[in-house]
């Protein structure tokens, strides 16, 4: 646990460790050389600024130890993964203060093979919890991880994370953001590759091809229980207690279950609309245009013209308007028209062009440079990196 460096002078130690459980900061001083006397001193001082009883199990030291004279130099702890404290001496008088840490950036990409299951694989080799679940979150469109992957699928995980900086390189840093991932599977290639649209600054995830993964429309924009009410030209309406068509497809699901837009768009109400109660419609595109009623409540910065991103929650189920019990109105109009958007051919997902896909295409090129390097490597690669433009720490 110890690791002495050598030092310009044999009297100073550099020291680094790592409290274990149920140390306390004076037991590590005397068992570094530090006189009980002086490392009261070091604690006091760090009072002021940190109080050093509060120590957990892991949390790492770098202490600068003068031996001759059974004292410290300096004392650095990590207090959390942006902040340091630091303890030294400044003529004559121990100061403490709180410093802001650096973050790195370091590109690693995994590869291995596929056991049992993807998740144990991943996790096995040592891929961050964090990156496996949007993995799955990104391929999930297109692979069912629980039923359709087999063992002997190879993956390839290409991410960042943020190392301290002063840091071993073997010591574990934040997973950032998952870059690429590959799955071949039942010899089928399954590809996400991240990209930053520098035309429109969007996110997401692409195939090699430059189409956006996932659909351009979600399927529901509700976890609904049942379909209470099918799309028909003619049924009898259940209040008003005559034939009437039913233009749309209603989703029962309990009050306040968000309610999601099914796709970009701009919103063209936001209101009351009599038997609909609170509504929303947003304008996809010049084709399609989708409709939300009997909402209980509509998303509180929602207004006409507001622009509106696959689903963002623009409301919640209720039963405001002309409704029977708690369920979503969900229809969807193409070139004016109603259709059913159970059934419906919905648009593809689009697709970079021009210089966006010039961008994207030497992405690529990059992103297999790494998997290949990888492979030579033996299925694992670690690169410092330039800090990524924008933030890539994880906002959970
Ligand atoms: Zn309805």
């Amino acid at each position: 646990m110890v690791a002495v460096t050598p030092a310009e002078l044999p009297q100073f130690r550099e020291i680094h460790r790592s409290f274990q459980s149920g140390e306390t900061i004076s037991q590590v001083l005397s068992e570094c050389g530090v006189s009980a006397q002086n490392a009261e001193v070091w604690i006091k001082a760090a009072q002021r600024v940190y109080n050093l009883s509060r120590i957990f199990a892991g949390q790492k030291l770098k202490l600068n130890v003068d031996t001759q004279a059974q004292d410290l130099v300096s004392l650095q702890m990590e207090l959390d993964r942006e902040t340091n404290l630091v303890l030294r001496r400044k003529e004559g008088v121990v100061v403490a203060t709180r410093e802001m840490v650096e973050l790195g950036r370091r590109l690693r990409v995994v590869q291995g093979t596929i056991a049992q299951s993807f998740y144990v694989s991943a996790s096995r080799a040592d891929v961050p919890e964090e990156i496996i679940s949007d993995v799955a979150e990104v391929l999930g469109w297109d692979l069912n991880f629980t039923s359709d992957v087999q063992p002997g699928a190879t993956f390839s995980i290409f991410y960042d994370e943020t190392p301290r900086a002063g840091d071993a390189e073997d010591a574990p840093a934040a997973p950032g953001r998952l870059l690429a991932v590959r799955i071949e599977n039942k010899g089928k290639i399954h590809e996400g590759i991240y990209f930053r649209n520098p035309v429109d600054n969007s996110e997401s995830y692409l195939n090699r091809d430059g189409r956006q993964l996932g659909r351009a429309f979600l399927r529901f924009p509700v976890a609904y229980t049942r379909i209470s009410s099918e799309f028909s030209s003619s049924r009898f309406h259940p209040i008003l207690k005559r034939a009437r068509p039913h233009n749309g497809v209603d989703l029962a699901a309990p009050t306040g279950t968000p309610v999601r837009a099914v796709a970009d768009g701009r919103v063209e109400m936001a209101d009351w609309s009599s038997g609909l109660g609170r509504y929303v419609s947003i304008r996809h595109d010049d084709v399609f245009e989708s409709g939300y009623g009997h909402l209980s409540r509509i998303a509180p910065s929602l207004r006409p013209g507001s622009m509106v991103r696959q689903g963002q929650v623009i409301g919640y189920v209720g039963a405001t308007g002309l409704a029977t019990g708690p369920h979503l109105h969900y229809v969807m109009y193409k070139n004016g028209t109603y259709i059913n958007p159970m059934s419906a051919a919905m648009p593809r997902a689009r697709s970079v062009t021009g210089t966006a896909l010039e961008r994207f295409r030497s992405t690529v090129t990059k992103i297999d440079a790494a998997y290949a390097a990888a492979g030579r490597a033996g299925g694992r690669l670690a690169v410092a990196s330039a800090p990524a433009a924008g933030n890539t720490t994880r906002k959970n």
